[in-house]
């Protein structure tokens, strides 16, 4: 599982930062970065919570 954010529409709530410290994290220009390339198997779940939790839908996911 990969998981992206587009920083375009991000508008930098940072709920995901709060759901998962460990894979977001906010860029001091106000949006969110992810920090890792490769979501780990125990962490997916976490990911569709940050996912539908979004206020700008801005987080992304695919599974391969
Ligand atoms: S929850 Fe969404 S809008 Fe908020 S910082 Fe994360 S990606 Fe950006």
């Amino acid at each position: 599982m990969k998981v992206h954010i587009d920083s375009e529409i991000c508008a930098g709530f940072g709920i995901c930062t709060g759901i998962a410290p460990e894979v977001f994290e906010l860029h001091p220009d106000g949006y969110a970065v992810v920090l890792v390339s490769e979501v780990a198997p125990g962490d997916e779940d976490t990911m569709r919570r940050a996912e539908s939790q979004c206020p700008a839908r801005a987080i992304s996911i695919s599974e391969d």
